[in-house]
C-alpha cells in the first residue's frame, strides 16, 4: 500500500538485543522528552482564574440591548428566532400597555424571550438579523452547568442592566436569578 507521508515504519518481531532490554537508552530518551517539555512555555492556562485573550471575531453570550433612554430595544418581531439555524429562540409577545413607555420602546415588546445555550452555535445570524439593534453577542463565555434546564437562559439574563449602556455581567446575574429562585 502506498504511504501518504512516507513516515511508515515496517514493524519487525526480531529478538532485542541485550542494550535493549535494558530498557535505559529508551528510558533516557523518554526523560529528555518530558525534560524538554518541562522546561518549554507552558499552553495550558488556570482556567477560570486566568482567562485567555479572545479574537477580536469571538462571539459569546447575547445581550438584549436597551435604548439611551434605558428601554428596550426588542420588539419581538421573531426575526432572529427565524434566522436562527439551531432554532434556539423563543419568544412570547407583547403589546405595551399605557403607562409603560419607559419600560419598552415599541408598542410589541418580548415578554419571554428565551435563548436554549445547548442548541445555539454563536453564528451570530441573530445579531445580524435584527431590525432594532436589540441583540448582541458579548465576549462572555456560556457558563458550565450539570443541569440542562440551567442552559435555558431568560430574558431577565439577557436584558442589559436598567442603566443605559451598562453591560451587565451574565453569569453573576445568573447566579443571582438562581438564588432568588431558591
Ligand atoms: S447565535 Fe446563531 S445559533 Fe445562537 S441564537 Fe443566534 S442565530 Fe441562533
Ligand atoms: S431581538 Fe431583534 S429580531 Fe429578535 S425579536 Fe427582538 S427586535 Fe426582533
Amino acid at each position: 500500500m502506498q504511504s501518504l507521508t512516507n513516515r511508515s515504519k515496517v514493524v519487525s518481531d526480531k529478538t532485542m538485543t541485550w542494550k535493549e532490554r535494558m530498557y535505559i537508552p529508551a528510558i533516557l530518551a523518554g526523560l529528555r522528552i518530558t525534560i524538554y517539555h518541562f522546561f518549554k512555555k507552558k499552553v495550558t492556562i488556570q482556567y477560570p482564574e486566568q482567562k485567555r485573550e479572545h479574537s477580536k471575531y469571538f462571539r459569546g453570550v447575547h445581550v438584549l440591548k436597551r435604548d439611551d433612554e434605558g428601554r428596550e430595544n426588542c420588539t419581538a418581531c421573531g426575526l432572529c428566532a427565524v434566522a436562527c439555524p439551531a432554532e434556539a429562540i423563543t419568544i412570547v409577545a407583547d403589546e405595551r400597555k399605557k403607562g409603560e413607555e419607559h419600560l419598552y420602546r415599541e408598542e410589541k415588546y418580548s415578554a419571554e424571550y428565551n435563548i436554549n445555550m445547548l442548541r445555539c452555535i454563536f453564528c451570530g445570524l441573530c445579531e445580524e438579523a435584527c431590525p432594532k439593534d436589540a441583540i448582541y453577542l458579548t465576549e462572555t463565555i456560556s457558563t458550565s452547568n450539570y443541569h440542562r434546564d440551567q442552559f435555558i437562559y431568560t430574558k431577565d439574563m439577557l436584558v442589559e442592566g436598567i442603566k443605559s449602556g451598562e453591560r451587565i455581567d451574565i453569569n453573576s446575574r445568573r447566579q443571582g436569578v438562581r438564588e432568588g429562585a431558591m
